[in-house]
Formats: structure tokens, sequence, C-alpha cells
């Protein structure tokens, strides 16, 4: 299993990652911190990964939820009665004006059940019956969905992070801003 250390974000971590940004797509100032794609026998990067799994686990998943379905007072039950509510507006003209009377729903079903609610927070796996925490099938090492953001082969050092880089970031080993700033060297000779 591998650890699972977080990385401060704003503390410097940002701009020694920019350097190997810059040099492979040739932006100086990559304002968007989305990281971008490139691999060699050194290091890979990648930007977060929006989709869904591409793994058997997946299969597996779905399998599983059919056999164990959320319990009628599950809040991913009445999320999704919510969800489907809405999906009869396809072509509904003032989509933000739906937007929001969605956020408002969920925001007010958030409360019922006595989760925090955020702006553009997942709420799509927060089971309060239990079946999602018993399903533990982990995915596979090639699927999109955990496959690291960053990852220095020589080291095996992996970090992950969320939308744009050191978002709720963690990495596998500590790691210092020295370091960092050492690796990120090693992968920029390596181009
Ligand atoms: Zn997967
Ligand atoms: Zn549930």
């Amino acid at each position: 299993m591998n650890k699972r250390i977080e990385i401060p974000r704003g503390e410097g971590y940002e701009e020694i990652l920019d350097a190997i940004v810059a040099r492979i797509t040739g932006i100086e100032h990559f304002k968007h911190h989305t990281g971008c794609y490139f691999g060699n026998n050194v290091f890979e990067i990648r930007p977060y990964y929006f989709g869904e799994c591409t793994c058997s686990r997946k299969k597996e998943f779905d399998k599983y939820l059919l056999e164990n379905p959320h319990t009628k007072d599950c809040f991913i039950t009445d999320l999704q009665i919510l969800n489907d509510s809405y999906k009869k507006y396809p072509n509904y003209h003032n989509i933000n004006k739906l937007k929001a009377e969605r956020a408002n729903e969920e925001r007010r079903l958030c409360m019922i059940y006595s989760i925090p609610y955020k702006s553009g927070k997942n709420l799509n796996n927060i089971c309060t019956c239990g079946v999602l925490s018993k399903f533990n099938v982990v995915h596979e090492a090639h699927c999109l969905q955990v496959l690291p953001n960053f990852y220095f082969k020589p080291e095996e050092l992996k970090i992950y992070w969320y939308k744009t880089y050191f978002r709720d970031s963690y990495v596998t080993q500590e790691l210092t801003k020295e370091k960092f700033k050492n690796i990120i060297g090693e992968c920029l000779r390596s181009i």
C-alpha cells in the first residue's frame, strides 16, 4: 500500500512543477495549473482525469450495485430520484435557471441528511446506508482513474492532485521542496 502524504498548496510546489510544464507545452506562464501529457523513461505527467473508471472494477461495481442496491433511506437513493426528476427537461430553455433550481434542491437534500454542502461538490459517493463502503475491489494499475498525475520513475514517487496541481494533493513518499526541485531538474535533463 502506497503512503499518502498531503502536499500543501501555494507553498512553492506549483512554481517548481511549472518549469517542466512550460518546457513541454512551450507556454511560459501556464496559469491554469492543470498539467499536461508527457512520458519518457524518467517521468510521466498527466492532467487530472475527469472520466469514468476504465478497468474491470467498473463492471464488478455495477454488478455489485445491482445485487446490493442502496436502501430506501440512503442519501444516494434520494439523490438519484432528484437526478431523475431533472432528466425530463433535456431542452429546457433556461439552463442557468435549471442549474440553480437543482443546486437548491441538492442543498435542501443535504440539509435533511446533515451533509455539509458546497457548490460543485461531488455528492454521488455520499452513501449513508453503507453499501458503498462494503465494496472494496481496487482499480487495476492501468485504470485512468488511478494513474498518478506525476510519476518519477527512478524513485517510484507518485503525486496525485484534483483538477489543478497541488489541489487536494498527496504524494506517496516524503517530499520537500528541495527534493522536488532536484527531481524536476532531473526530469528537465531527460527531455
Ligand atoms: Zn478503474
Ligand atoms: Zn447507500
